[in-house]
């Protein structure tokens, strides 16, 4: 009930604030990622993009200068996951801190012998359970068109693994999509990525997937919206589970006349 409410509530309060369309062309203009989108779906992402910034607060940190552009781009990239998902998938947080570089961040962690220590990390974003996102602006502009990567996609991953609780690669799955078959797949994918990268071989994805599944699954996100083939070439049944996930299919919106990028030359699964 309470949804039907919101989602009425949304659709009046759309038919006010809608961002006009000269203002909407003009910012995905810029973003390689909307280029493939068939026009209804590009309604629907400004339409989310438009709820998306009137329901969460973009704050400056840092002595950045915020301009509507910047929140535009954050907010159209920010809603490409949740296209299909909606805007609810976004509960529970209600803020986005933009710096204009790369922050420190403090840092707890528990040694092998059990002492805590404390420090400081640079990062380029970072997502709080119940939280804000926290964003570096130059790393979201210089991601916004590089295949393979996506700083804001990156946290907005970590934003849907944290709806099933902590960060550990396992968003919450539609009623279709048996909880077994997607560990099972991620858990090959993620070991295979280990391997490699402790081999030191060339790796399809960013090494930092290896950091955790959670990391794992926030980082092929990033390259199932922004480089899907690679993800189909390299990991098919991941990008199975995230099609069925997200409810998208990021490849079927290659034209067909033009060629996909190269993918970089790859092992075969490590033994
Ligand atoms: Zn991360």
């Amino acid at each position: 009930m309470l949804a039907l409410l919101r989602s009425w509530l949304r659709r009046r309060r759309l038919e006010r604030i809608r961002i006009p369309a000269s203002t909407w062309r003009a910012a995905v203009a810029v973003l390689p990622l909307a280029d493939r989108l068939n026009p209804t779906e590009r309604d629907r992402l400004r339409d989310l993009a438009t709820l998306f910034l009137h329901e969460k607060a973009l704050e400056p940190a840092g002595g950045l200068e915020l301009t509507p552009e910047m929140g535009l781009c954050i907010a159209a990239q920010a809603c490409l996951p949740i296209l299909n998902l909606g805007l609810d998938y976004y509960r529970g947080w209600s803020s986005v801190i933009l710096y204009p570089e790369g922050f420190l961040a403090r840092h707890e962690y528990t040694d092998p012998n059990g002492l805590v220590h404390s420090d400081h990390r640079p990062l380029i974003g970072e997502a709080w359970e119940r939280g804000p996102v926290i964003l570096s602006w130059a790393d979201v502009a210089a991601s916004a068109a590089e295949p393979g990567y996506n700083v804001v996609i990156h946290e907005m991953a970590h934003k849907l693994d944290m709806l099933t609780g902590e960060v550990n690669g396992l968003p919450p799955l539609h009623r279709n999509m048996p909880i077994q078959e997607w560990s099972r797949v991620f858990n090959d994918a993620y070991q295979r990525l280990c391997r490699e990268v402790d081999r030191g071989l060339p790796t399809l994805l960013d090494p930092y997937a290896a950091d955790s599944p959670g990391e794992f699954f926030a980082v092929i996100s990033e390259a199932f919206f922004t480089a899907p083939d690679r993800v189909l070439t390299g990991y098919p049944e991941v990008y199975q589970q995230l099609q069925a996930f997200y409810r998208q299919d990021p490849l079927a919106r290659q034209p067909l006349n033009e060629p996909l990028p190269a993918a970089p030359d790859l092992p075969g699964p490590a033994p």
